[in-house]
């Protein structure tokens, strides 16, 4: 029997909601491209609650405690005498998600000696230190397309909300006034700019889509260029780097994993290329960007606006200058985490369970290392030197 340590976001301050906006969510059959949704052989959680908190546990607890295993679900992550700390050293699995992830680091991969797997309840597992992993043999799984049509909703939310200057227009309405003129002073139409898309993996391609109706002119970078047909159908313009892309757009969006190579990457040197007044909309990982750099390009006008919903780190410090920085539309991690997405992470999260304790196989889209190496997902993601994925062609 194994003991789950499940690391996940404190319940609602007004208490674990007794109903919801909503009685049900949509069925979604498949994600793009085809690709199978989570298939656990039985769920206890109904799709539509609150599922990534403390007391919505995932739909985990009962049916792991059925099943004899030791279950601890906290929401106190940090310091020494936190309850992450004192459980991880004898904890087989360990579950949370990137909105409040229990960062596994080098140091406490060493100290949790039975940790045999670690389940990122979502997509992105830079939280964990990988090479220790691997190092240790440790498997670490995600629930890759769960929330990326989530995450390239909220990306469009927010370069609209940017571009439109939504966030001041809407404080004046609540704040009882009606000055037009101080609405609109830095108010804009999207259609007819630029946008860049900096990596157009799964979201990045799902933002290029649902962008491509508002009558943008679009471009994108990654280490492997889309496919001809692809390009064509979204009148997509192809640039070798982040650099050249830069300074052809008026808005750009990340959707990059956060690596060696993309930690820091939206720096000084970078920001001064671009256009004078352009926008930045990072859902991708925080340390992407340098963050007093972004204070400073927006202090000084180089950016018109920057938005997003990663930080680093997690759960941001009250004084994060992003929280107050100006024209900024930040939201916490939220764009992965709606009711629908964690419907079918929990799902995910529960397949990957049930295949770990029978010995089967974890999908290949969900492995991130697996035996002492980059796997599936991960060989394509986090390894040093990217194999192409073959299931990764553009609708
Ligand atoms: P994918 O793996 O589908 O796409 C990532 C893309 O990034 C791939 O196309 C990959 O290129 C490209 N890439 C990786 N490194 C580089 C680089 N150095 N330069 C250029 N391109 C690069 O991932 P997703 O689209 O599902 O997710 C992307 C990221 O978004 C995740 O890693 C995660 O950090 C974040 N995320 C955030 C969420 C949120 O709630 N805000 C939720 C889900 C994810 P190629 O394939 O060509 O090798």
């Amino acid at each position: 029997m194994a003991k789950i340590l499940i690391v996940l976001y404190p319940d609602p301050v007004t208490g674990y909601p007794p109903d919801y906006a909503r009685d049900s969510i949509p069925v979604i059959k498949e994600y793009p491209g085809g690709v199978a949704l989570p298939s656990p052989k039985a769920i206890d959680f109904v799709p539509g609650h609150l599922l990534g908190s403390v007391s919505g546990n995932l739909g985990l607890k009962d049916w792991l405690e059925t099943e004899g295993h030791t279950v601890v679900v906290t929401d106190d992550k940090e310091g020494p005498d936190s309850v992450f700390e004192r459980e991880l050293p004898d904890a087989d699995v360990v579950i949370s998600q990137p909105f409040w992830p229990a960062y596994l680091t080098a140091e406490r991969i060493a100290r949790a000696e039975k940790l045999q797997l670690v389940i990122t309840a979502g997509i992105g597992s830079d939280h964990t230190d990988l090479n220790a992993a691997n190092a240790r043999g440790i498997t670490v799984a995600e629930v890759t397309y769960s929330n990326s049509i989530g995450v390239a909703e909220h990306t469009v939310m927010q370069v609209l909300v940017l571009v439109r200057d939504f966030v001041k227009q809407h404080q004046i309405a609540v704040d009882g006034g009606w000055n037009i003129a101080d609405a609109v002073e830095r108010s804009y139409d999207l259609e007819g700019m630029r946008v860049g898309v900096f990596a157009a993996g799964r979201i990045g391609r799902a933002v290029i889509e649902r962008l491509a109706p508002f009558g943008v002119r679009l471009s994108y970078t990654d280490r492997f260029r889309l496919p001809a047909e692809y390009e064509e159908k979204y009148g997509l313009t192809f640039h070798e780097s982040i650099e050249e892309l830069v300074k052809e757009i008026d808005v750009l969006t990340v959707h990059a994993p956060l690596t060696d190579e993309t930690r820091g990457l939206l720096n000084d040197e970078l920001l001064a290329t671009m256009t004078r007044g352009a926008y930045i909309v990072n859902p991708a990982r925080g340390a992407i960007a340098d963050r007093d750099a972004i204070v400073r390009a927006l202090e000084s006008g180089r950016l018109a606006g920057y938005a997003g919903d990663v930080w680093d780190p997690q759960p941001a410090p009250a004084d994060h200058p992003w929280r107050t920085m100006p024209h900024n539309a930040m939201t916490t991690h939220t764009s992965g985490t709606s009711l629908s997405g964690q419907a079918r992470y929990a799902a995910g999260t529960r397949e990957i369970l049930e295949n770990w304790f029978e010995g089967a196989p974890i999908r290949p889209e969900y492995l991130i290392v697996e035996g002492g190496a980059y796997q599936g997902t991960g060989a394509h993601s986090y390894a040093k030197q990217p194999v192409h994925a073959d299931e990764q062609q553009a609708s």
